[in-house]
């Protein structure tokens, strides 16, 4: 829903506190005068300080003041003295994250979240560019979130922008890919990075969309929760997990044709969860989904979803959500899920993180947009049932220690990434037959200690022997892990999990 439509309704249906998560104040402000309904808006900001502004009659009651009697504590103080002096206003606090700290403010702000639900026609919003919810004021507060920018909106952003610096109009297929690239990034980011782009050049060109694709990966670094990850691995980079892989094709040609897809009746893929052994190449097909869609990869950070405050974990989830969504077509990867659900299902799970899980959850459930979910775990026995039942994934695959066919494969890529004019004189049965219970990651160990050897040794070819060798120095995962395999082993037969190899 848009920001303008949520507010009016909140509003109108006498929600007391409305928290809006934004970097954009000015434009915020705005909609809030569109829909404020001739009441009085009175704000304040930690630099202009104090303001009444009539949206009868479209003019400033009283301009931006800030000195002793404007400080936010003896404004609101002021307020509750009077209830008239509320009446038919939206109080608006720009700048929350800083003033929510005061305990004063948050307690004037609860007596008049209270006087709100007695039927006070009042509205508070707070503006902040950072969700921080205290306690005492959770059950009053509603959270908003701005809405981005869709590709039509940033087509149009584009064209003003173009328009008024005068510069020359643009090929539509590079206005498209511009668009493609600005998708999740505010009106205000998308103008400040079009002006570092055009103050570069004197055009914009499509030298630009590196530039715009590095700043958006930093903006969203910034905000905390998702991280952009560049892709170089393609599926064929994968040794072995023939049936995941095979899926994931099938999951590509629908991404890739979503509209014909759609229109023949195929559902929107929700996503896969990919569970097991640590180093056999998980996050590798996360990273080979994205390449395979042709679509950006988003890692979400799990640990990084919990906050300080009370409902910050759900918001960072719900924020990271939407932003995903804004992107879309694009992979949501969920490392290391078990982590971010770890003790939920036993008995007195913690209770953010149930509810976290329920925002997940009915996500999943509901989720209609094109971000298209990889979550991958080691541990499954930490992961709540519910998650693992019908129409949350659209499968769960369990990765298991490659066999020896997939061991000469795994051989294969990594020895052709770096010496592939050894490769034909290399035993590769040899090597298969000394690696029985290694991960992935250990193979691509042995070869690289292998190469380095034979570099510092002085020798002009890696031999089989040099690989024989590091496989000696090498202790298998197996060896390492033996009692947890043998444990996750026996979990994934006992819940028939599909498994991602032949
Ligand atoms: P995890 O299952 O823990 O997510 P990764 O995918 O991160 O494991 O694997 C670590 C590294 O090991 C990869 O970057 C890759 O180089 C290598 N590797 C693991 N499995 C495979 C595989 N099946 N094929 C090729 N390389 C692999």
């Amino acid at each position: 829903m848009l920001l303008k439509q949520q507010l009016s309704n909140y509003m109108n249906a006498g929600f007391p506190i409305l928290y809006i998560d934004t970097f954009e104040e000015a434009k915020v402000e705005d909609t809030i005068r569109q829909v404020a309904d001739r009441r009085t808006v009175c704000s304040w900001s930690m630099a202009n300080g104090y303001g009444e502004y009539s949206t009868k009659t479209n003019e400033w009651l009283m301009p931006p003041t800030k000195d002793e009697s404007t400080e936010l504590v003896k404004v609101l103080e002021g307020k509750l003295a009077m209830d008239d002096d509320l009446h038919r206003t939206i109080l608006l606090i720009k700048d929350a994250h800083i003033v929510l700290e005061n305990l004063e403010v948050v307690a004037y702000l609860k007596e008049i979240a209270i006087r709100i639900s007695r039927g006070l026609d009042c509205c508070v919003i707070l503006l902040s560019p950072v969700v921080t919810v205290p306690v005492e004021l959770e059950k009053y507060i509603t959270l908003l979130e701005n809405d981005y920018q869709n590709f039509e909106d940033i087509c149009g952003i584009i064209n003003r922008f173009i328009e008024e610096q005068g510069l020359d109009p643009m090929t539509p297929k590079l206005l498209e890919d511009m668009a493609v690239a600005f998708k999740g990034l505010s009106e205000f980011e998308i103008n400040s990075l079009l002006a570092l782009a055009a103050s570069e050049d004197a055009g914009l060109n499509h030298k630009h969309l590196s530039l715009i694709f590095e700043q958006k990966k930093q903006i969203i670094r910034k905000s905390g929760i998702l991280e952009m990850v560049p892709v170089k691995e393609r599926i064929d980079d994968i040794g072995g997990l023939e049936i995941l892989k095979q899926w994931l094709k099938r999951k590509a040609k629908v991404i890739q044709n979503m509209k014909d897809a759609e229109n023949f009746g195929v559902d929107m893929p929700k996503g896969v969860l990919i569970a097991g052994v640590p180093g056999c190449g998980k996050s590798l097909c996360a990273k080979a989904a994205a390449s395979l869609f042709e679509v950006p990869i988003l890692r979400l950070d799990v640990g990084k979803l919990m906050g300080k405050y009370l409902g910050e974990s759900e918001s960072n989830l719900r924020k990271a959500i939407h932003l995903a969504e804004a992107i879309a077509p694009c992979v949501l990867w969920v490392d290391e899920l078990e982590k971010a659900f770890a003790g939920m299902g036993s008995e007195g799970g913690h209770e953010v993180t149930t509810r976290l899980f329920g925002t997940f959850l009915t996500w999943m459930q509901e989720k209609t947009s094109a971000a298209f979910v990889v979550a991958t775990a080691n541990d499954i026995t930490k992961l709540p049932p519910e998650l693992l039942r019908k129409g949350r994934f659209d499968e769960i695959f369990f990765v298991g220690l490659p066999t020896s066919e997939e061991r000469r494969k795994i051989f294969e890529i990594h020895i052709a990434k770096r010496r592939k004019q050894d490769m034909a004189k290399i035993r590769l049965s040899d090597l298969v037959a000394k690696t029985e219970g290694y991960s992935g990651a250990d193979i691509e160990g042995v070869v690289k200690e292998a190469v380095e050897c034979a570099f510092a040794d002085g020798k002009d070819a890696v031999t089989t022997e040099d690989i024989l060798a590091a496989i000696k120095n090498t202790n298998s995962l197996s060896v390492i892990m033996k009692e947890p395999l043998e444990k996750m082993k026996k979990e994934y037969e006992q819940r028939k999990l599909k498994n991602a190899s032949r």
